[in-house]
């Protein structure tokens, strides 16, 4: 298939290589990424998109897409599918629809889970919104790019789908950091509440796949000096989104505010930025009940 890739930072580079491997023609655009292997570069995001079945966007915000998307998509030709996989907000993926369609293109909307990790090995998990006939047409390079994809259902599913997922994560990784703070006062060993929890009512990802006390289960960015992995500001990115939708359905998340608040404070004022979003336990263990009042 001949593809546009536009984003080509840290998650599009290596998906856009592993298409150019797979044998498809890659034609991409970054105004600051270096090009890919296997990865033309154009000259601009309409110079990539021109010409192609399929364009690709990995890029960091609604903004950005939105104004990359007015580029974009009067150089592509009718029939031609739009395929956004950057985490941005469900109205920004539906107003991007909108245009599209009525530019006679499709659009799909595939936010992915994984990581960097993910991409590079082609084991991306995505969240998929848009018509049938759509994600039928885009399933074979979603196929390439990650090992699942799950169609959620119509345009801004998708990302839908993505910040309730990562709502629930910001949510139980800071309730199983906490609980191993609170262990360790209480004397309980981070390695008896992890095999208690992990086969018990508490357990989630946060503690068995993801565990955020170092030496203790699986290996994770606790055993690495909490690099990411997930950075806590991706985490407060998703966050903010889950807000914000929150507030333009009027949905009572009062979990999800509190866990919002929370990675804003460790990122913003903590010095959380550049770490694993799993280092809150170090931070939340290092303070006191009544301390900065931040916790
Ligand atoms: P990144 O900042 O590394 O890459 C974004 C790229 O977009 C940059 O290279 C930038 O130069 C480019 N860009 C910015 N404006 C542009 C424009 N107008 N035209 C063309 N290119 C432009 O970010 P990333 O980590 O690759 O993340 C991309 C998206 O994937 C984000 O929405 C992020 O939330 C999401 N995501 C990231 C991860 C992760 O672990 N990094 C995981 C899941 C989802």
């Amino acid at each position: 298939m001949r593809i546009g890739f536009v984003g080509l930072g840290n998650m599009g580079a290596p998906m856009a290589r592993n298409l150019a491997a797979a044998g498809h023609a890659v034609a991409g655009f970054d105004p600051v990424a270096p090009a890919p292997d296997g990865v033309a570069m154009a000259a601009s995001a309409p110079g990539a998109a021109a010409g192609a079945e399929v364009v690709i966007t990995m890029l960091p915000d609604g903004d950005i897409l939105r104004a990359v998307a007015c580029e974009v998509l009067p150089a592509m030709g009718p029939g031609a599918v739009l395929l956004d996989c950057s985490t941005v907000d469900v109205e920004a993926a539906r107003s991007v629809a909108e245009a599209a369609l009525a530019a006679g293109i499709a659009a799909v909307d595939a936010p992915v889970s994984g990581g960097v990790g993910g991409a590079q090995a082609g084991s991306l998990t995505f969240m998929v919104g848009g018509s049938e006939a759509a994600f039928a047409r885009v399933l074979p390079l979603l196929d390439v790019m990650g090992a699942r994809a799950v169609h959620c259902g119509e345009a801004g599913a998708g990302q839908a789908a993505k910040i309730c997922n990562n709502m629930i994560l910001g949510i139980t990784m800071l309730g199983t950091c906490e609980a191993f703070a609170l262990a360790d006062r209480l004397g309980l060993s981070r390695a008896a509440l992890f095999d208690v929890v992990s086969t018990s009512s508490g357990q989630s990802w946060s503690m068995t796949t993801y565990c955020p006390a170092p030496g203790v289960g699986p290996s994770s960015p606790a055993d690495n000096g909490y690099r990411p992995g997930f950075a806590a500001e991706l985490m407060l990115k998703d966050l903010r989104l889950s807000q914000q939708a929150a507030e333009a359905t009027g949905s009572l998340t009062p979990m999800g505010a509190r866990a919002a608040a929370l990675y804003a404070a460790f990122v913003e004022e903590e010095g959380g930025r550049g770490r694993d979003f799993s280092a809150v336990l170090p931070w939340l263990s290092a303070q006191e009940r009544g301390g900065t009042g931040k916790s």
